[in-house]
């Protein structure tokens, strides 16, 4: 997915959660394989949002058919693709997380 998509998708996701209201504050935890990183989340908030943001990076987590269980070595990362593999054996591994950008956090205004 394209950056922007998925910082729309989140946006669209943060409305339905708070049902529109008007948001305080919100905590958003971005996966080093969600496909943005969270200087791109910050600078599309920085323009966009009139509430207080926090922006975590969050490590992604794999598991390999090779028996390996651990953070994803990122290989290369652009437009919203990223290129990891197995750091034990250079396999594609399954994500177990660390693909998503979350919000953890919201606080609406009284
Ligand atoms: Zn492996």
């Amino acid at each position: 997915m394209m950056p922007d998509q998925v910082i729309t998708n989140l946006m669209e996701d943060l409305r339905k959660g708070t049902k529109g209201m008007p948001l305080k504050s919100a905590v958003f935890e971005v996966g080093e394989l969600s496909g943005i990183t969270a200087k791109e989340l910050e600078e599309y908030l920085q323009e966009n949002a009139d509430f207080e943001f926090l922006i975590e990076e969050t490590k992604a987590k794999v598991r390999c058919r090779c028996g390996y269980e651990g953070m994803a070595e990122i290989i290369d990362s652009e437009d919203g693709e990223v290129v990891f593999m197995c750091s034990k054996c250079g396999d594609i591994p399954e994500i177990v997380s660390g693909d998503k950008v979350k919000v953890s956090e919201v606080q609406v205004k009284d």
